[in-house]
């Protein structure tokens, strides 16, 4: 890290864990100046933007949660890809520099991903993440219960051929 004052490296002296993140006391190797910085945990706080005009900050946890809901039982999207699609989400929130993000926009990125990964997976999250109009429901609604997804038959064994299409 740079030093604020003169652009030296810097080393850190202390570091402790703040609400949202860590707390470094650095000091600068050439002027020996003192300075804190706070490192957040994970992305910046970006926040979603629901229809109704409010905002709640984006939780990849919950994303996360929602496609491992979505892929269960898909041989071909593994926890791996619902980590790297998450990870590639965040990092292209934080890339664009925005702060508030439509829920319909983080939808429309996971789609995508989606389609090229497991067309069923898609269909899925379409069908129980999405509001008529291609926002988020809710912005990741609690997550189904396994007995809530039987009762949809979401999570049943394929039909013969379901793969095919
Ligand atoms: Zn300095």
């Amino acid at each position: 890290m740079q030093c604020p004052y003169c652009e030296s490296d810097s080393r850190v002296v202390d570091s402790r864990g703040a609400a949202d993140g860590v707390r470094r006391r650095r000091v600068c190797n050439a002027c020996r100046r003192r300075f804190t910085t706070y490192e957040r945990v994970g992305s910046p706080q970006i926040r979603v933007l629901k229809r109704s005009g409010q905002s709640q900050p984006f939780d990849p946890a919950k994303l996360r949660q929602v496609l491992g809901r979505v892929a269960r039982h898909r041989p071909t999207l593994s926890e791996r890809d619902v980590d790297r699609l998450v990870r590639d989400l965040e990092g292209r929130l934080d890339d664009s520099g925005e702060r508030a993000v439509r829920s319909g926009q983080i939808a429309e990125l996971v789609l995508a991903r989606l389609a090229d990964l497991d067309r069923l997976a898609y269909d899925r999250f379409a069908a129980n993440y999405l509001d008529e109009t291609g926002q988020l429901r809710t912005d990741f609604p609690k997550p189904m219960t396994d007995e809530e997804a039987q009762q949809l038959g979401l999570f049943q064994p394929d039909a013969p051929g379901e793969g095919d299409t």
